[in-house]
C-alpha cells in the first residue's frame, strides 16, 4: 500500500495521555491530567445503577435526553437570566471534546481563519486544522494571562470567522471580565465572528469571582456555541458527557455533523445525571467551595516549597512557577525530574503554545484530589 498522508502530521499523542501513562508507570501522585481521584456521589451512582435497571439501554434522542437538556435550561435561567429552548438550543453530546469539534467542522470552511489564545486546550487547533480551517494563536503571557486586545483587533482580517474562549481557562485559572467580554462583543459585531465559548469550568470559580457565559451577553446569543461538560461539575469526567448550546441556526449546522460523528451519547448516564440535578442542586451550589477548599489546601502545602505562584481563581488547576529549584529544565524536563525523583507528575504549560518560549518555567498541577493526596503531594514538592 502507499504511503498515506495524515491530516495531523506534527501530531503526536496527547500530554495528557503521555502524562498519565508515566504516572502510572512511576507509580507516581498524578497530579497531572484533570480528573478527580475521590468518589463519585453515592446518590449519582444508584441514579446510573436505577437508570439501567429500569431499562435506559437503547439509543436515546439525538439531541440528548430531554429532562437534562431542561436542566440545563434550568442552569442558564438562574445563572445567566436568559431562557433557552431546550429542543431547538440544546445537544447533548459525548463529553465537550465532540461538542467543539462538531462546533468547529459545522462552522469553519477551508481557508477560515480561527482565533486561537496560547495557553489554549489541545484539541481547538486540531479541530480547526481538520476542517481545512488555519488556527491563528495570539499568546496570553505570564503572570496574568489576559488578553491584548489591540492584538486581537490586529490579527482580524477578512477570512477570521471564529474565536475561541475559554473561560475559566485551562490551565491559567482565568477568568474573563465583563471588560473582556465587551471587547468580543464589538469585535464579533464588527467582523461578523463566531464564538465558541469552551465553559466547562463553568462551577470552579473561586474567591467570590463571577462566571460570564457568553449567553448572558444578549448580543452574543446568535453568534455563540457554549460547551460545557458534566464530567467536570459531577466528578465524573470518565462518563464523558457534555452539551453544546447555541441559537437555532447555529445549532441545525452542528447537529448535521455530530448526527454523523456520534449519533446520540451514553443513555443511561443522562438519565442519572438528569435525576441526580433535580434531587441535588446543592451539588452545584457548593462546588465552587468544595474545589476552593481543595486549592487552598493544595497551596497551603506549597507555601512550603519553593514553587512560586499566584492562587488561580478557577478551574481545578493551579500553575507555578520553578525557577528558584531548576532553572536549567525545560518545562518537561522539570516534569519528568518531578516524577522521577519526587514521584510527582505534572503537565508542563509549553504543549499549550503553539510556539512556547523557551524560557517559560510553568507547570501544571491538578488539585482535584483527595486531602490525602494532596497532603503527600505537597510534602514531597517541598523537599525539592
Ligand atoms: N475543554 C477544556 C478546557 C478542558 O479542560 C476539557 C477537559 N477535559 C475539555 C474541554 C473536554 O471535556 P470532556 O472531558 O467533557 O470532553
Ligand atoms: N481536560 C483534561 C486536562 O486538561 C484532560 C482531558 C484529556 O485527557 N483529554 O487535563
Amino acid at each position: 500500500m502507499q504511503p498515506l498522508s495524515s491530516k495531523l502530521p506534527n501530531q503526536g499523542v496527547t500530554i495528557f495521555s503521555t502524562m498519565t501513562a508515566l504516572a502510572q508507570r512511576l507509580n507516581a501522585i498524578n497530579l497531572s491530567q484533570g480528573f478527580p481521584d475521590f468518589a463519585t456521589p453515592d446518590a449519582l451512582i444508584e441514579a446510573l445503577c436505577d437508570a439501567t435497571r429500569a431499562g435506559f439501554n437503547q439509543y436515546v434522542s439525538g439531541d440528548g435526553w430531554l429532562p437534562l437538556r431542561e436542566q440545563v435550561v434550568q442552569q442558564f435561567e438562574q445563572r445567566d437570566q436568559v431562557r433557552l429552548d431546550p429542543v431547538h438550543e440544546i445537544t447533548i453530546t459525548p463529553g465537550a471534546t465532540i461538542a467543539i469539534f462538531a462546533a468547529i467542522q459545522a462552522v469553519i470552511h477551508t481557508g477560515d481563519e480561527v482565533v486561537i489564545f496560547d495557553p489554549s486546550y489541545d484539541s481547538y487547533a486540531p479541530a480547526v486544522r481538520v476542517a481545512g480551517g488555519i488556527p491563528v494563536h495570539l499568546a496570553l503571557t505570564a503572570p496574568d494571562f489576559r488578553v491584548d486586545w489591540q492584538q486581537v483587533q490586529d490579527n482580524i482580517n477578512a477570512r477570521t470567522r471564529m474565536i475561541i474562549v475559554n473561560t475559566p481557562h485551562n490551565p491559567t485559572g482565568t477568568l474573563w471580565t465583563l471588560d473582556d467580554w465587551h471587547h468580543l462583543i464589538e469585535l464579533a459585531e464588527k467582523h461578523d465572528l463566531i464564538v465558541l465559548s469552551d465553559e466547562v469550568y463553568e462551577h470552579l470559580v473561586f474567591d467570590g469571582h463571577h462566571h460570564y457565559s457568553a449567553l448572558h451577553f444578549s448580543t452574543l446569543r446568535e453568534r455563540s456555541f457554549v460547551v460545557g461538560s458534566f464530567g467536570k461539575t459531577f466528578h465524573v469526567t470518565g462518563w464523558k458527557t457534555g452539551y453544546c448550546v447555541a441559537s437555532p441556526m447555529l445549532m441545525k449546522l452542528f447537529r448535521q455533523i455530530y448526527q454523523y460523528a456520534n449519533f446520540c451519547g451514553n443513555t443511561p448516564a443522562q438519565v442519572a445525571l438528569s435525576q441526580y440535578m433535580q434531587q441535588h442542586p446543592e451539588h452545584i451550589q457548593e462546588l465552587g467551595s468544595f474545589y476552593q477548599a481543595k486549592r487552598d489546601l493544595f497551596n497551603q502545602g506549597l507555601t512550603q516549597s519553593r514553587f512560586k505562584f499566584q492562587p488561580t481563581h478557577g478551574t481545578y488547576f493551579q500553575t507555578v512557577d520553578y525557577t528558584a529549584i531548576r532553572p536549567d529544565l525545560n518545562d518537561l524536563e522539570m516534569c519528568y525530574f518531578l516524577a522521577e525523583q519526587y514521584g510527582v507528575v505534572a503537565i508542563p504549560l509549553s504543549v499549550f503554545y503553539q510556539q512556547p518560549d523557551p524560557e517559560l518555567r510553568l507547570i501544571r498541577f491538578c488539585f482535584a484530589k483527595t486531602e490525602q493526596t494532596l497532603k503527600d503531594a505537597t510534602q514531597r514538592l517541598s523537599q525539592c
